[in-house]
């Protein structure tokens, strides 16, 4: 995940022309990352002459690994249901 730090962005545009993904735009004068477009190719980070875009490890809380693993049983439960009334059906 990247990250700009918007105290050292000079919303000079470099890293918007960059983005092959259009992922990042210069928005009231400092650039925004849209994290669902980014490719993490850091061409950006590359290009910025203020060094203000980052790679940082995501934190994630808990409460979000908790929802996460919520998510994916339900999806697996729902698979292997998927699965049982495909296997019956072949019998
Ligand atoms: S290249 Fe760097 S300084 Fe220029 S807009 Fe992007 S983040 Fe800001
Ligand atoms: S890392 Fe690549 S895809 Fe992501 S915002 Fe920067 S230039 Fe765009």
């Amino acid at each position: 995940m990247l990250r700009v730090d918007v105290s050292l962005c000079l919303g000079c545009g470099a890293c918007e022309r960059v983005c092959p993904t259009g992922a990042i735009k210069v928005i009231m004068g400092k650039a925004s990352i849209n994290t669902s477009l980014c490719r993490e190719c850091l061409l950006c980070a590359k290009i910025c002459p203020r060094s203000a875009i980052k790679k940082i490890k995501p934190s994630y809380s808990l409460k979000d690994i908790h929802t996460q693993i919520q998510k994916i049983e339900k999806e697996l439960a729902l698979l292997r249901k998927k699965l049982n009334r495909i296997a019956k059906s072949k019998i």
